[in-house]
């Protein structure tokens, strides 16, 4: 972990206007916490539908913040006019940072990145919100490697404090200044950390989540392992964690961690989330993974 944050963004203009790449589970939490805290962004998705569930989502959570008192209907509506849907990148030439949450591929993140790179001014900070990708490899084929860096929020968006601020061996101090800023802006806990598969969090979290694998493999029961984790104290068990995750992003990002760390983190033959993954029972996403859901 790289000093404290805020020095970082204490020269940093702020973001007036932002951007994010997908209107997905991440997406979507992004557009609504900028929103909401007073700063305006554009929700760019390849698929109308996708737009659609992010601003329902995006408007539960501010009639939310209606009942609850927390905000006048005017507001609300206010803020929700702050995020714009779109399908093209007309509007990029004026957006100072953008957030990129879509599928946690590398061929995918990387394609989009260098389209999106085309759209944006000189000095626009594009950051990704990759789970797992190393920020030095997704920033080799891009032209402005300095302006690039992580910012890797947590789910659910607006509930979870913690934004990790990832430097790449090319990222400028500029650049992690403005992302800490943008942070901070949403009312985030920002800290910057190094470049590394998985960064700090999910160094962490994913060797659980082989833990809990190996331990179905030899015949635990999912429910039981989730019951035990809560008596423990944790907030919810690994299956039903893996559910809110997206067993597809699990999928994905448990193999860029095994390809990180293979000593480590590499499994043979195929574990609960694989098989999951190729039923496409993705969680709560489409209401089904190792739980059912209404
Ligand atoms: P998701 O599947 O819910 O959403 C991805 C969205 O990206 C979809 O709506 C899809 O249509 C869209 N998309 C695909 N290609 C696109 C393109 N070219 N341009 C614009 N949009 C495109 O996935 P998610 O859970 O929101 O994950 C997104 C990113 O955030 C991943 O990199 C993931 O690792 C990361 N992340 C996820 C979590 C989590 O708990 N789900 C937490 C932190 C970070």
């Amino acid at each position: 972990i790289k000093k404290t944050a805020g020095k970082y963004a204490k020269d940093a203009t702020p973001v007036k206007q932002a951007a994010v790449l997908g209107a997905g589970i991440m997406g979507g939490g992004v557009a609504y916490q900028s929103a909401s805290k007073g700063t305006p962004i554009i929700m760019k998705d390849i698929r109308p539908e996708a737009l659609e569930l992010g601003l329902s989502e995006a408007n539960k959570l501010f009639n939310g913040q209606i009942e609850r008192g927390r905000l006048t209907a005017d507001k609300a509506l206010k803020a929700m006019n702050g995020i714009t849907p779109a399908l093209s990148y007309g509007e990029f030439g004026h957006v100072d940072l953008v957030v990129e949450a879509v599928v946690e591929n590398v061929k995918v993140k990387k394609a989009v990145l260098a389209e999106t790179e085309q759209y944006i001014t000189d000095t626009t900070i594009l950051a990704s919100n990759t789970s797992t990708i190393s920020i030095t490899e997704l920033a080799k084929d891009l032209k402005r490697p300095e302006n690039f860096c992580g910012m890797h929020f947590f789910n659910p968006v607006h509930r979870m404090p913690l934004v990790e601020v990832i430097r790449g061996a090319k990222t400028s101090d500029a650049a992690v200044a403005k992302t800490v800023s943008y942070a901070q802006a949403m009312g985030k806990t920002p800290i910057v950390v190094n470049d590394c598969p998985g960064f700090l969090v999910n160094r962490v979290l994913f060797p659980y989540f082989a833990g809990f694998s190996l331990m179905m493999k030899e015949g635990a029961d999912f429910q039981q392992v989730d019951k035990t984790m809560e008596k423990f104290g944790w907030p919810m068990g690994p299956a039903y964690l893996l559910d809110v995750v997206g067993i597809d992003t699990a999928y994905h990002a448990d193999r860029v961690m095994a390809e990180g760390y293979p000593d480590r983190m590499k499994h043979e033959g195929v574990n609960a989330v694989d098989r999951l993954y190729e039923l496409e029972r993705f969680g709560q996403k489409n209401s089904k993974g190792f739980y059912m859901y209404e």
